[in-house]
């Protein structure tokens, strides 16, 4: 079928892009994370409080990925890092092509990690490479606990998986223990951390994590 030729060839050009854009990581000795998740999971509260953290021990760079505003990126500007952000106009993942353009605003010199906050939705950004080092999933615990099984692919490709907004745990219906059984399920591998913005439960715990990685 003609579509699924299309969609293939989309992907392919956006693996090749994205192998041009891991070159220009490793040369620059940069580590670059790409966040993921539903939209409202707390992608930027994340990122905000991942900033906080490590903005003295590292030199970082953000750019921020939404279908329309800049209100992300200005959030994350009043921490100081370069943060470029890329509207979508309706698109509903980045790929690499955006990344590659976005780079061209950024004087990667110095950097050591980059972190890509992706469009809200766990589903196409699964499949488009953006020649990142690693893919963090964020689920928050109001969506439930069925999203790892309803999004395998997502799960199956992240390196670690931040269950936010823990602190809501007593007041909705989500099991904590199927949650964590899922995702581990789809990918035993998983790296999996219990965060709140809100009480700052878990995020000392995933900043070490990230900052080993880089
Ligand atoms: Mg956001
Ligand atoms: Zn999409």
């Amino acid at each position: 079928m003609s579509i699924v030729t299309i969609e293939r060839k989309v992907l392919e050009k956006n693996d090749e892009l994205a192998l041009q854009n891991r070159e220009v990581f490793q040369r620059h000795g940069l580590f670059v994370v790409n966040i993921v998740s539903s939209p409202g999971s707390g992608k930027t509260s994340i990122l905000e409080q991942t900033l906080e953290h490590l903005k003295n021990k590292l030199h970082i760079a953000v750019i921020e990925g939404d279908v329309q505003t800049d209100f992300d990126a200005q959030r994350v500007a009043k921490f100081n890092v370069p943060v470029v952000q890329i509207v979508t106009n309706g698109g509903c993942h980045l790929d690499a092509k955006l990344v590659q353009d976005a780079l061209a605003s950024i004087n990667l010199d110095g950097i050591k990690l980059l972190i890509i906050e992706n469009v809200g939705n766990l589903v196409c950004p699964a499949n488009y490479d953006l020649g990142e080092n690693v893919k963090v999933v964020v689920a928050s615990t109001t969506e439930g606990d069925d999203k790892p099984l309803k999004y395998p692919t997502m799960f199956r490709n992240a390196s670690a998986l931040l269950i936010n907004k823990i602190d809501l745990l007593p007041y909705i219906n989500c099991n904590l223990t199927e949650l964590k059984t899922n995702a581990l399920k789809i990918n035993p591998k998983l790296k999996v951390f219990e965060t709140s913005c809100t009480t700052k439960q878990g995020i000392a715990e995933w900043c070490t994590w990230l900052e080993k990685q880089v």
